[in-house]
């Protein structure tokens, strides 16, 4: 697709934003205009760019699927990200919450488990020119020390709890975002750390696909 087939696209982006987003609390004019330049018909499944800014998560392949918009404006605006920070998201999957979180932070550490979807989500990553984004393919429940702390994480699949290694490597100060709970009923659960404090909020009640790993569900 061109540059002009993106900017087609716009008008549908823009209702998105109004209707999904803003309308339902979503401020952040930083969130909102990071996802005014984030095309999100590239990201779904061929075939289905008809249904690229309906009001829903749909399927990727490997049964895994792209997170609805107003969840992908929720957990980003809950970060409260600024130019400086450094991000790591667990669960690339499509790629999508990794561009806006790259529009908004200063470097995005991602780690998605199906090798497929990641190097899919890198292609789109460059076709969009995004340079700041790092990919693994690996069990992100374990984070990424390397790199670490990190003032934002985000998780994008659903975990029994909270992983250990994740918290330890949230910056002080840093937050967390991440759905906690039984497979078939989550919580989105922000933990902030400030002053060598952890503190932990229920924000809203939502379903995604499973953790896996070390401190997720068995494959
Ligand atoms: N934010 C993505 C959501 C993808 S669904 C989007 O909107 O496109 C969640 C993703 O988490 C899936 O791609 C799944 O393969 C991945 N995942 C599950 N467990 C993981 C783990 N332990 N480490 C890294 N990725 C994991």
């Amino acid at each position: 697709m061109n540059d002009d087939a993106f900017s087609d696209s716009q008008a549908f982006r823009d209702e998105m934003i109004e209707t999904q987003c803003r309308q339902r609390g979503v401020r952040d004019a930083r969130v909102l205009s990071a996802m005014r330049t984030v095309p999100r018909e590239i990201f779904v499944p061929a075939g289905a760019a008809d249904r690229a800014y309906e009001d829903c998560a749909l399927p990727l392949a490997l049964d895994q699927t792209i997170s609805q918009p107003f969840m992908v404006a929720r957990m980003t605006e809950l970060l409260q990200l600024g130019g400086a920070d450094t991000v790591l998201e667990i669960g690339t999957g499509s790629g999508y919450q990794t561009a806006i979180l790259a529009r908004l932070a200063k470097h995005v550490f991602t780690i998605e488990w199906h090798a497929t979807l990641m190097e899919a989500a890198a292609e789109r990553l460059a076709r969009l020119r995004i340079p700041n984004v790092t990919f693994r393919c690996g069990d992100g429940s374990l984070g990424w020390p390397e790199h670490a702390p990190y003032g934002g994480i985000i998780v994008t699949a659903g975990g029994p709890t909270v992983p250990a290694a994740l918290s330890e490597q949230l910056a002080d100060p840093g937050r967390l975002v991440m759905p906690v709970g039984p497979v078939e009923d989550q919580t989105l659960v922000l933990v902030v750390r400030r002053d060598a404090e952890l503190k932990r909020s229920d924000v809203l009640k939502c379903r995604f696909v499973k953790l896996l790993g070390a401190a997720g569900w068995r494959a």
